[in-house]
């Protein structure tokens, strides 16, 4: 963010940029979410191997991790 406040007229390009980081981000987790659904490993948080309960699924369809999990990776 101060990156961004910084920047003046490339402002709008870094956002872009910072954008299309985030798309990349989400399409990995959801390519990586369709390769557990065939393994038959979905739903299972990755880093404690606990179900991630449906309600986070419902909003977070391709999460890999349940809420305490993401919370402390950052
Ligand atoms: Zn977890």
């Amino acid at each position: 963010l101060r990156a961004i406040a910084e920047a003046g007229p490339d402002a709008e390009e870094q956002v872009m940029s910072a954008q299309k980081d985030t798309v990349r981000r989400v399409l990995s987790q959801i390519e990586a979410a369709v390769a557990r659904v065939q393994d038959g490993t979905y739903g299972v948080c990755l880093t404690c191997a606990k179900p991630i309960p449906v309600e986070r699924l419902e909003i977070l369809p391709y999460t890999p991790s349940c809420v305490p999990c993401q919370r402390s990776a950052g």
